[in-house]
């Protein structure tokens, strides 16, 4: 793998994006020519091919990975994808974009990522069990709670992270609760980190919008999956009093330009499985949601939504990523063009790491926090993020991606400038 190589055929692939990315922040860094190609390269990277009993008797053969991007501020945190499209580019980009993204926020963390090619919805409880043990056990050498720290994402979840914290600890012969974030309160979770990473975006929003002399309250808002980030931002918006116009899953989306009740929403997620069929809502494609007219857009679902060929029929004129890597280069610069302010992925998510290093230092001392005091301290330090970036993106004439990977690129290689070079 050459970094130039990548750099120079765009496609929409992850890591070429997140090398482009890499590349456009770091023209603008007195950077080393050594230090700037070492940043460029995941550290290391592991790839299983596993064994996992179904429930019919038959063997089935998963492919996983993890990748280490950088281990020079710390220890590597970052989560664990289930997903049938996963591929070892896309954890690799997830895991360079973890080091900025902690960079950025100010946690002691290198990057990392992992994942399996599986679609968690179609095996049953006790498969989805057997996988995740196994595949901890195939990456056990790479993770620990001073190593590397897993947590959840796209298609895993607490349940996932119990798993892998006992399969680790029947290891050690002892619970060892620092080695995954995101689990159970029960078992070490934190008060609040099922939240965080909505949370952490909405915080964004009211510095944006208070930037741009806006108000949240009214404004028509668009939000792509309803997960994790896309629910719990949702809820906190609609009880904000914005008008949650549309809302999407997998299977497609719902639109009511005058405002989707949230609570009734999840009544009717919790019989039908999913947003479609939502009564008082019409039906939308995914596509669609994106380009209805509306003035936030919150992508929170999969990466490389909107691109070249969507961007310039983007309607909103404030994007806030809760997806990684949604929006592809060519759309960013098609977007500033336009004026629409893009609130980065790497801060506009990074509530989620926040809370996950808050449970790691919990878990690590054995004295857990009040909810209320967790959510003022995301609060303060996702704040604080936004402020440093759009100061820097004011000072510098960028965009917030470019101003948030220049601040999060330059605290790496500031960390490695006072470490130097071993041997
Ligand atoms: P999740 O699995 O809880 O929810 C994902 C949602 O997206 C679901 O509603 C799903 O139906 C929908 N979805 C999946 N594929 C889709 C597609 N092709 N088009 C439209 N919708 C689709 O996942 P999550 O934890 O909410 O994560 C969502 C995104 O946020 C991911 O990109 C993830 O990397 C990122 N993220 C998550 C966290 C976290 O703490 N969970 C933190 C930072 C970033």
């Amino acid at each position: 793998m050459s970094a130039k190589t990548l750099v120079m055929t765009p496609r929409e692939d992850p890591w070429e994006m997140a090398l482009r990315q890499f590349n456009i922040a770091a023209d603008y860094l007195p950077l080393k020519r050594g230090i700037r190609e070492f940043l460029a390269y995941p550290k290391r990277e592991l790839t299983v091919n596993f064994p996992v009993k179904m429930d019919d008797g038959s063997v089935r053969i998963f492919t996983g990975y993890r990748v280490h991007h950088s281990t020079v501020l710390g220890p590597t945190k970052g989560g664990i994808r289930y997903h049938p499209d996963v591929t070892l580019n896309e954890v690799r980009a997830l895991a360079m974009w973890m080091s900025w993204k902690c960079a950025v926020v100010g946690l002691p963390y290198g990057g990392a990522k992992g994942g399996v090619v599986v679609n968690p919805k179609e095996l049953s409880r006790d498969e989805l069990e057997h996988l995740t043990r196994r595949y901890t056990t195939e990456i056990i050498l790479l993770i620990g709670p001073d190593l590397d720290i897993p947590a959840p994402d796209l298609g895993t979840d607490e349940q996932v992270m119990a798993w892998m914290m006992d399969t680790y600890s029947m290891t050690q012969g002892k619970s060892v609760p620092g080695v995954v974030t995101g689990k159970p309160l029960i078992v070490g979770g934190s008060a609040g980190r099922r939240e965080a990473t909505g949370r952490g975006l909405v915080y964004t929003l009211y510095q944006a919008a208070h930037r741009l002399g806006q108000e949240l309250r009214g404004r028509k808002v668009v939000v792509q999956g309803f997960g994790n980030v896309g629910s719990v931002a949702a809820r906190l918006l609609w009880r904000d009093d914005a008008v949650i116009a549309g809302i999407s899953d997998v299977k497609g989306g719902i639109w009511n330009p005058h405002g989707i009740d949230i609570r009734q929403l999840e009544a009717h997620i919790a019989e039908a499985g999913g947003v479609g069929g939502f009564p008082g809502a019409d039906p939308v494609s995914n596509a669609e949601l994106l380009e209805t007219a509306c003035d936030i857009l919150i992508p929170a679902a999969v990466g490389g939504q909107i691109r070249e060929d969507n961007a310039d029929r983007i309607k909103a004129t404030i994007v806030a990523e809760g997806a990684n890597g949604p929006t592809t280069p060519e759309a960013d610069v098609i977007l500033r063009d336009r004026g629409v302010t893009v609130i980065p992925d790497i801060v506009a998510n990074a509530g989620g790491v926040v809370v996950s290093y808050f449970e790691w230092v919990q878990g690590l001392q054995y004295y857990f926090w009040r909810e209320s005091e967790i959510v003022s301290r995301l609060q303060e330090v996702m704040t604080r993020a936004f402020n440093r970036v759009w100061a820097l993106g004011a000072k510098e004439g960028t965009d917030l991606r470019t101003a948030a990977l220049m601040e999060g690129i330059r605290r790496v290689a500031e960390g490695f400038r006072v470490r130097g070079l071993y041997p």
